[in-house]
């Protein structure tokens, strides 16, 4: 049966664990927040999208928060680690963000220290995904992962030092500042291999280098993390951008294109900020998609 609404509170988190090829991937939780359900949705009448994400009194809606692990042989590799916990009183009032799920807590409930991470990849620089990376200590921000290769794309990377401009609220600077000191943070573009079989794209539209990871690509059985091209499964038609996105020609091509790929092979989806839904397929049906739990 497709999925037809989401939940208003946030289900407990319980490591959920599918297994790629030689790659286990597994859904952590880094907390969840709240956005205004208008910006969520872009064009979409909220007669619409209210049915399908039902929003709080103050219209906005719950997000999950949702780093994914990647693990094979000696890779340790987490992609998004997450919204972190450097935030004023009056940011988490504004974001409604609850610590209800924290990074470090969910590999700690895997056997894992951030130590033993041994790359983290941003798909995008914005704050709500790359936050948890870099930490606070007697007043110095530090990395999390101080054995981990940081991957982001190199104009994410600019975007997020590159100050005062129209798409600087959704970057800080002091989440990338501190791995460059610490000689940690990789700039890429392209397609790039990050591990075998684990490969991202730097797709650009919702941002400037927003990126999605796909885990054996060219196998039978196939893993996107769709990241903020495709931010929940109620967003799985191509004109349901997001009002937050940067370029909404660029991201109409990237969503179209790259939803019609993983229905035509049938990839398992992971999505960082689906409420109820780790893991999703979608399938097409002349120009419509539907998602399917998985
Ligand atoms: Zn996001």
């Amino acid at each position: 049966m497709a999925i037809q609404r989401a939940s208003r509170s946030a289900p407990g988190w319980t490591p959920e664990t599918r297994r790629v090829g030689e790659w286990e991937v597994v859904a952590l939780s880094d907390g969840h927040l709240r956005l205004d359900g208008g910006a969520m949705w872009g064009v979409v009448p909220a007669t619409m999208w209210r049915e399908w994400t039902p929003p709080e009194p103050d219209n906005t809606i719950l997000m999950a928060l949702r780093p994914f692990l990647f693990r094979r042989g000696p890779h340790v590799v987490l992609v998004e680690p997450g919204i972190g916990e450097r935030w004023s009183d009056k940011w988490r009032r504004i974001y409604g963000i609850e610590h209800d799920g924290d990074v470090r807590r969910s590999l700690a409930a895997l056997g894992l220290a951030p130590e033993d991470v041994t790359m983290v990849v941003g798909t995008h620089a914005h704050f709500d995904h790359v936050g948890a990376w870099v930490e606070e200590q007697d007043g110095r921000l530090l990395p999390v992962f101080p054995n981990a290769r940081h991957i982001l794309p190199q104009v994410e990377i600019e975007m997020a030092l590159a100050g005062e401009n129209p798409r600087s609220a959704s970057y800080r600077a002091d989440d990338v500042r501190p791995l460059l000191a610490a000689g940690l943070l990789e700039g890429v573009d392209g397609v790039v291999e990050l591990a075998p079989d684990l490969r991202l794209h730097v797709l650009g539209g919702h941002s400037d280098g927003v990126s999605v990871v796909v885990v054996h690509e060219d196998g039978p059985e196939a893993a996107i993390f769709w990241s903020d091209v495709v931010p929940t499964v109620h967003h799985i038609q191509p004109p349901y951008i997001m009002a937050y996105d940067i370029d909404v020609v660029k991201s109409h091509e990237v969503r179209t294109a790259w939803l019609r790929r993983a229905a035509e092979r049938g990839w398992l989806g992971c999505f960082y900020h689906d409420l109820d839904h780790a893991f999703a397929r979608v399938k097409q049906t002349g120009r419509r998609f539907e998602a399917f739990p998985a």
